[in-house]
């Protein structure tokens, strides 16, 4: 019998009594490997009270006390790392450099997080008027909560809980259903870390769990990362419930290769960038936009490296990337293709149809290259998430920017080329939130915060970096005067708004 993933709650991995479960699957397989409850509402007001008894005890601990609780989590979570990387590849598909790749890049958080004395620092001026001082100080939320997608199990929960902690609030967790087993792996690490129980939180399930953390009046704050059209309805749900929010959804990553770039570089990077985690990262360049004539004779080559790529198992080390998260998101994928060919794109590689020996139930798609690509196709239209690149041709750098600018997507963006006049152009004009050059994932490491922007964000203040030290606090400004002998004793009231 498949096993069943517990929720997390009050500090233990506690067995749910929910009446519905989802299946988890093995992307590679789709055997079942575990089942996930559909957590009741009881379950859930449990979780939120125990993390808020938690929080009022927690806000009061010195900041560096709560820092040395992240170093002791960091320390685990290093030594956990391949272990972790395991868990994430069986239930996602990654290759296991890719899964331990991911764990590391939620570590290098917690690593940020153990700054946080510093992060949490106020401002102060003195002498702002006669003998008044003002100081700021950044104080705890309360509870906070966070919903997050199948594609990084590991690496968006650890964007999220550990700054949230360490600023002093509590923590609701609610991962996806599709891959639920590695953040549990994540929560007892935790509890092995030694933290006070209550603070992190795991419930887990679908929508209606989702939705009762952005109803529940505990829930100071939320952060979400999925789907656009999911974001929207939780940026709107959120906020309609007086709560602050950041949503990051999804993307249309576009790279722009000028005829000035390295062509062997251009290419190499288009490979990793479009194929790496089966294109299911939503800063994968999905988009190549060739500028000039002399690119046009780069897809051939674009082509065959790509036709090297073989997707695989997690135990085939010469696997590329794995599998599609799911049968429905394989279909998906294949649909999309589907309609570019019948749009009249040109279909140079054609990953449908893929099949990897030995594994013949796997959500495999081979990597799909599709020339001629206009904005009016499915295909640039959607986001594919698949080992699936487009290829868009335009004269000039200044059509490039255009067509970027007219995507309402802003997540990540490249430009590959050696003028340093054309980085400046298109840095300065281009309307999207992060931007590569030379680079093709410009995902910023977490002392600056992932900025995407445009139709990739709801909200004002990003995930990780100095955003979200402001996200997780409130500012609160003392302004003070202490009398002494010196000071006059002033002449009445005063009747202004004015220090004096
Ligand atoms: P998803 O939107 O289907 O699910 C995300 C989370 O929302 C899950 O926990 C899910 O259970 C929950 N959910 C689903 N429907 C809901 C509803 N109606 N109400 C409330 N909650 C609901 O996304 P996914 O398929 O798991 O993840 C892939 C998407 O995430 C892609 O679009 C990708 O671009 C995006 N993504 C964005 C970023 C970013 O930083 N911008 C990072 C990673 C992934």
């Amino acid at each position: 019998m498949a096993k069943k993933v517990p929720l997390f709650i009050d500090g233990e991995l506690t067995d749910s009594e929910a009446r519905e479960w989802i299946e988890v699957t093995n992307p590679a397989t789709n055997a079942v490997v575990a089942e996930c409850p559909l957590t009741l509402g009881v379950e859930i007001e449990r979780a939120i009270a125990s993390a808020k008894e938690a929080q009022g005890h927690w806000r009061e601990v010195p900041v560096p006390e709560r820092a040395r609780y992240l170093m002791r989590y960091q320390e685990l979570l290093k030594a956990h790392q391949q272990a972790i990387a395991r868990t994430l590849a069986e239930e996602t598909g990654k290759t296991l450099t890719d899964a331990s790749g991911e764990v590391w890049r939620g570590i290098e958080v917690v690593e940020h997080a153990m700054g946080l004395p510093t992060h949490l620092m106020g401002e102060t001026l003195a002498n702002v008027a006669a003998k008044v001082d003002t100081t700021s100080w950044r104080q705890p939320l309360g509870v906070c909560a966070g919903i997050t997608p199948f594609n990084f199990p590991a690496m968006i929960p650890l964007w999220m809980f550990p700054l949230a902690i360490g600023c002093g609030n509590a923590f609701v967790l609610k991962p996806s259903e599709q891959d639920p087993l590695t953040p549990t792996f994540l929560a007892e690490l935790f509890r092995d870390a030694g933290f006070p129980p209550g603070l992190l939180q795991i419930i887990h399930g679908g929508k209606a769990q989702a939705q009762a953390l952005l109803e529940h009046p505990d829930i100071q704050a939320i952060s979400f990362v999925g789907s656009a059209a999911v974001g929207q309805h939780i940026y709107r749900t959120a906020t309609a419930h007086l709560k602050r929010a950041q949503c990051m959804v999804g993307a249309k990553n576009h790279m722009v290769v000028m005829a000035d770039a390295d062509k062997q570089q251009v290419i190499n990077h288009l490979v990793g960038a479009a194929c790496g985690a089966a294109g299911q990262r939503c800063m994968a360049i999905s988009v190549a936009v060739l500028v000039g004539e002399q690119t046009r004779a780069w897809t051939g080559e674009l082509q065959s490296a790509l036709a090297k790529l073989r997707p695989g198992s997690v135990t085939d080390p010469e696997a590329a990337y794995g599998p599609l998260i799911s049968r429905q998101a394989k279909a998906r994928v294949e649909e999309i293709i589907g309609a570019a060919e019948r749009e009249g794109a040109k279909l140079l590689l054609d990953g449908r149809g893929c099949t990897v020996e030995g594994y013949p139930a796997g959500n495999w798609v081979g990597p799909t290259l599709i020339d001629e690509v206009t904005s009016a196709m499915r295909c640039y239209r959607e986001e594919i998430f698949g080992p699936v690149l487009s290829v868009m041709h335009v004269a000039d750098l200044d059509q490039a920017i255009e067509l970027v600018n007219r995507n309402p997507y802003g997540n990540g963006t490249s430009i590959f080329t050696h003028s340093g006049a054309a980085a400046r152009k298109y840095r300065h004009e281009i309307e999207v939130g992060q931007i590569g050059v030379n680079l093709p994932i410009p995902v910023p490491l977490p002392f600056f915060a992932f900025t995407g922007s445009k139709g990739s964000f709801y909200g004002d203040l990003h995930p990780y970096g100095k955003d979200a030290i402001r996200f997780y606090t409130k500012t609160k400004t003392v302004i003070e005067r202490w009398l002494d002998a010196d000071t006059p004793s002033g002449n009445g009231p005063n009747m202004t708004l004015n220090l004096r």
